[in-house]
């Protein structure tokens, strides 16, 4: 399966051939700040997955171990990037539709900084802040260059 995205003016366009580790909610407010929705919605894939098919997007260092990348020119709201995963957007993608399927670990995260009056009604697992043994995973990985 090939997914394929990009931001809005068409600046930015990738390609992944490999299929989607998990879709997270996150309600952080780094995601809120940078997507301009009480929801960052994002789609993780293995480092090195995904093609840039036109421009790479640009990218803004968010906290020690993260980048987020956009479109310098429509604003669009790419990826997120760490030392072993790219995270995309799901609003990205060309047909976010067809995303789900079976064995994706999906859930919410950092359920402790939602907007109180947002709500979301699915059965996906909600975790205060990352589900268990991901903070654990993520600082084995800390100080190693962002993959990404
Ligand atoms: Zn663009
Ligand atoms: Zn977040």
């Amino acid at each position: 399966m090939t997914w394929t995205g990009g931001c809005l003016c068409g600046g930015v366009r990738y390609e992944v051939e490999a299929d989607p580790m998990w879709i997270s909610h996150c309600y952080c407010s780094i995601c809120r700040k940078q997507t301009g929705a009480l929801v960052g919605t994002y789609v993780g894939f293995p480092a090195g997955s995904v093609r840039w098919a036109a421009a790479e997007p640009a990218r803004y260092r968010s906290s020690k171990e993260v980048e987020r990348s956009f479109c310098s020119k429509c604003g669009g709201t790419i990826g997120f990037h760490r030392v072993h995963e790219t995270s995309l957007t799901a609003g990205s993608f060309d047909d976010p539709g067809g995303l789900m399927f079976e064995g994706e670990d999906n859930d919410h995260v950092w359920c402790q900084e939602r907007v109180s009056w947002f709500h979301v009604s699915d059965d996906w697992p909600r975790h205060d802040r990352f589900p268990p043994g991901r903070n654990e995973e993520l600082e084995d990985l800390s100080g190693n260059p962002i993959r990404g």
